[in-house]
């Protein structure tokens, strides 16, 4: 599953691991499952492990500014070994980083990345900038997650319930709950084994897909109520699209996770390839998310706005009118 990876690299990642009194870790900006689901089981198995002694201090994070837990990832375990960005070493000896395709996408840690003495990058996207002196990096890997599996297999921990739970999220919200192409039968064979770890996929379903509050059905109804179809875009192909604007969400109280919901309803529509969803975030910046069906790469129109991601999901962030960040992409997308 993780034929991408030389098996020095490997080698390498658990030696430093071995050797290490303290290691931080870090995941993308804006956190969703894989990144953080990997992470936090990673930063768990790490914590509680007697190497020939006392178990390395851990400090987990990500660079975002304010510091906050996405609502739907509350319930993974660990969330006690994260810190502000704030208290992360500005100089980590040993940094790990999980389901980031590039430097900038740590966000504020981004400095304590370029200063780490030693840097294992564990990554799935295509678009990896091959940064880290150690790179666990496979793009037919489905999920971060897989590759975070390994390395606790290899650094000889036990799965336990609170480190299959978080690989088990990671696994099931990068397959689309085992539904796109990369759900290969080595996927199932992993989540067979998180399963049997105790990671519970019912719980994991209702956490991240299956409960909102009531006031999120406001903002569907005002995202959904303005989608637009453009028949013409994507040479023919067709695009759909929406935006969720703050004051879809403000007076609600909700924060700008509240819209990743969206993009999966409009990724439905049968008479476009591609769906776009722009979200507004507290800054006035646009987080845009773009979906194919697989006949369009859009990671390749998103890498050349800045972003980027995998051939049928990516995003990226854009300033002004939606309509006129919206013509941007369209532009790319041809
Ligand atoms: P999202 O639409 O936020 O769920 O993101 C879909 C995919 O695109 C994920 O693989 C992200 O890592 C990637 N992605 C989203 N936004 C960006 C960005 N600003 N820069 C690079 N990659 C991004
Ligand atoms: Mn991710
Ligand atoms: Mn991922």
């Amino acid at each position: 599953m993780t034929a991408g990876i030389a098996e020095s690299d490997w080698a390498k990642a658990v030696k430093i691991l071995d050797g290490a009194q303290e290691v931080c870790l870090a995941c993308h900006v804006r956190p969703d499952a894989d990144a953080l689901g990997s992470m936090l089981a990673v930063a768990i198995a790490l914590a509680g492990r007697q190497a020939g002694g006392a178990a390395p201090r851990v400090i987990a994070s990500f660079g975002d500014e304010p510091f906050e837990v996405p609502a739907i990832l509350r319930f993974l375990p660990g969330l006690d070994l994260l810190a502000e960005p704030a208290r992360f070493p500005v100089a980590p000896r040993v940094l790990l980083t999980f389901d980031a395709s590039s430097i900038d996408r740590l966000g504020l840690l981004a400095g304590s990345t370029v200063l780490a003495a030693e840097l294992i990058v564990l990554d799935h996207h295509p678009s990896n900038t091959g940064f880290g002196s150690v790179q666990l990096v496979d793009p037919s890997a489905a999920a971060t997650a897989v590759l975070a599996a390994e390395l606790i297999d290899r650094l000889g921990v036990e799965l336990t319930q609170d480190i299959a739970l978080g690989l088990y999220a990671g696994l099931v919200a990068d397959t689309g709950s085992f539904k796109y192409p990369a759900t290969t039968p080595a996927v199932h064979l992993l989540a067979a084994r998180l399963i049997g770890a105790g990671a519970e996929p019912g719980l994991v379903a209702r956490e991240l897909w299956d409960r909102a509050p009531f006031a999120q059905l406001g903002l569907l109804s005002a995202a959904l109520g303005r989608a637009g179809l453009d028949r013409r875009a994507c040479a023919g192909r067709g695009l759909a699209w929406t935006t969720v604007t703050r004051a879809d969400r403000e007076p609600a109280g909700l924060a700008l996770d509240a819209a990743e919901s969206v993009i999966d309803l409009i990724r439905r529509t049968d008479e476009a390839e591609v769906a776009v969803v722009l979200k507004e975030a507290d800054s006035g910046e646009w987080q845009v998310s773009v979906r194919s069906k697989g006949n369009v790469d859009v990671s390749a129109a998103c890498a050349a706005l800045g972003g980027g991601g995998h051939r049928a999901a990516a995003g990226f962030a854009g300033r002004g009118e939606p309509e006129d960040v919206l013509a941007a992409l369209t532009r790319q997308l041809g």
